[in-house]
């Protein structure tokens, strides 16, 4: 079952107000005319798939969700491309992600045919909502919930599977510029054998503690380190980490289950290599950092994710030291391989591995 019913929004929303909303639109803030849904059950599997307006959704308050957090998302982006086309990034890597995080989650596994579709026929939809500003995109938000109503802790039998889009510009406020992290030595993000490979609500809800935290203290993110020692560098809140070295090679933390997989991640482990590169997936500790840092051996690091792109590291704290990277400003490699992805992810440079998919 890949059709999709189409009921356009009965009442999309004027050109002039759409066009004011998108000038400016911030980040997560603004959302199309229309979303997807695909419904799941037991007995019919997947189906009722459709294009819908986006409305509000009234759930029984014993949904499972709400008690059980059964719930997983995925983050993508289509970009308008430099001759006017439209494309996804990577589409099928977040669909195979989604089902990764499906199965953890014991909950249904959504066909990759679907997930696609689902992006693709939303981004067709509300193609008109991708702002022409810096860095702009939709950002879509596929997502999906245990919709069985019942009490008790058991798989659900029934699942809502939706895509939201959202038109957003660039990630940070204000415009790239190096970011400050913190270094939690409280909180740790995922534990072996959990759930920090499965990008489900739960991971977010637990990390926000620790990112507050790391704002009071006036710092931009957090960085966590592995929970069975609190040595090993794992990953921010919401984004990946890299560290550049002074010999040109590039390190990053190794999947090893307990950080999210980022598609950015892999990508720009691809694109370094292309250009020669050597890069290490290989463990990589709190103490080495600073260590490399003060004697120049990590020249630059930098985090990494959909919404962020790439995104340089200036400074680090932890509760007894402070450490700089380079300069404190943006590094020349997480320069180039910044202009390397976006412009691949725009269409103004050759796309060798097949990472675009046009809608
Ligand atoms: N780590 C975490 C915890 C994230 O939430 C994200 C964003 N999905 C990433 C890394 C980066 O992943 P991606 O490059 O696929 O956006």
């Amino acid at each position: 079952m890949t059709s999709f019913a189409f009921e356009p929004n009965a009442r999309p929303l004027a050109v002039n107000e759409r066009a004011a909303l998108i000038a400016d639109p911030g980040f997560g803030r603004v959302f199309t005319d229309h979303m997807a849904t695909v419904r799941y059950s037991a007995n019919r599997g997947w189906h009722d798939a459709k294009i819908i307006a986006r409305a509000p959704m009234s759930v029984d308050p014993a949904t499972a969700v709400l008690h059980y957090a059964q719930e997983i998302f995925e983050g993508l982006k289509a970009y308008k491309l430099a001759d006017g086309g439209v494309a996804l990034f990577r589409a099928e890597a977040n669909a195979a992600r989604f089902r990764n995080s499906a199965r953890r989650m014991a909950m249904a596994e959504l066909p990759d045919v679907l997930f696609v579709e689902s992006c693709r026929q939303l981004v067709r939809a509300d193609r008109d909502w991708i702002p022409d500003v810096e860095g702009g995109a939709l950002y879509l938000r596929p997502f999906m919930i245990a919709s069985e109503v019942f009490l008790g802790v058991k798989p659900a039998a029934e699942y809502l599977f939706c895509v939201l889009a959202s038109s957003v510009g660039a990630y940070w406020k204000g415009g790239a510029r190096a970011i400050s992290l913190w270094v939690s030595h409280d909180y740790t993000r995922a534990a072996p054998g959990g759930t920090g490979e499965a990008k489900c609500g739960g991971n977010y809800a637990s990390s926000l503690v620790a990112q507050a935290d790391a704002v009071a203290r006036g710092h931009d993110q957090v960085v966590f380190l592995d929970a069975a020692e609190r040595r090993y560098i794992e990953e921010l809140g919401g984004m990946n980490i890299f560290f550049v070295m002074d010999d040109g090679s590039l390190v990053t933390p190794p999947l090893t289950g307990t950080i999210l997989p980022g598609i950015t991640r892999a990508s720009l482990i691809q694109l370094a290599r292309d250009e020669g590169l050597t890069v290490r997936e290989e463990p990589y500790t709190i103490d080495q950092w600073r260590a490399d840092a003060a004697s120049g051996v990590c020249v630059e690091s930098f985090a990494c994710g959909t919404a962020a792109v790439v995104t340089p590291i200036g400074t680090v704290a932890g509760p007894d030291y402070q450490f700089t990277l380079g300069t404190g400003a943006t590094g020349q490699t997480t320069a180039r391989l910044l202009q390397r992805l976006t412009d691949l992810q725009r269409g103004r440079a050759p796309d060798p591995h097949g990472w675009l998919q046009r809608i």
